[in-house]
């Protein structure tokens, strides 16, 4: 899958924003979930990196700041953005969109945290998480545990046709 800000978001607004790779203490267990390929890179990327498991889904032990509620990815490079580059994990690939389900269903969602999406028509982010949509569920098929339970404030932007059971995350 792309990264889907290509287009919508640009990399200068990002390099000037990060806010998707901060996260309040309260949100920890909902960090991007780190595949074994994106593990072993990261490590390679920066060894002192560590991982946690919470729900059975890997994810990084995000380092504290200066703000004891906020933490920060260890893979942030603060000058020139995530060291991954394009081998970041699904949820930050797909940021500002989010895959969640509902009632055994699964859909994108956009966030309403990302700063820069204002600026894009509402028209435009449909058709971009309708196109995404095939692609994103192919990964979900292999990977369950990438489907979030719906959460309140995100907008939906589109929805899989068939009816099929999920088991979203406790
Ligand atoms: S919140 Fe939006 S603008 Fe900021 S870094 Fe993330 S995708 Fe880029
Ligand atoms: S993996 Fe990269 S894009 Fe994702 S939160 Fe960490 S630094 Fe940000």
């Amino acid at each position: 899958m792309e990264d889907i800000t290509d287009g919508l978001v640009s990399a200068a607004d990002c390099a000037g924003c990060k806010q998707c790779c901060f996260f309040e203490s309260y949100t920890l267990a909902d960090t991007p979930t780190v595949s074994d390929d994106v593990a072993v890179l990261s490590a390679m990327l920066v060894p002192e990196v560590r991982f946690t498991e919470p729900y059975g889904r890997r994810l990084f032990m995000m380092l504290p700041t200066e703000d004891k509620e906020i933490f920060v990815c260890p893979m942030l490079d603060h000058s020139s953005g995530c060291k991954l580059g394009g081998k970041k994990p699904f949820e930050c690939r797909l940021f500002p969109f989010a895959l969640m389900g509902v009632d055994g269903k699964r859909m994108i969602t956009l966030s309403p945290s990302c700063p820069c999406i204002g600026e894009v028509s509402f028209g435009r982010l449909k058709e971009r998480a309708s196109a995404l949509l095939k692609d994103v569920l192919a990964e979900a098929d292999e990977r369950p545990e990438l489907v979030r339970p719906y959460e309140a404030g995100y907008i939906v932007m589109c929805v899989e046709k068939s009816h099929r059971q999920i088991t979203p995350q406790e």
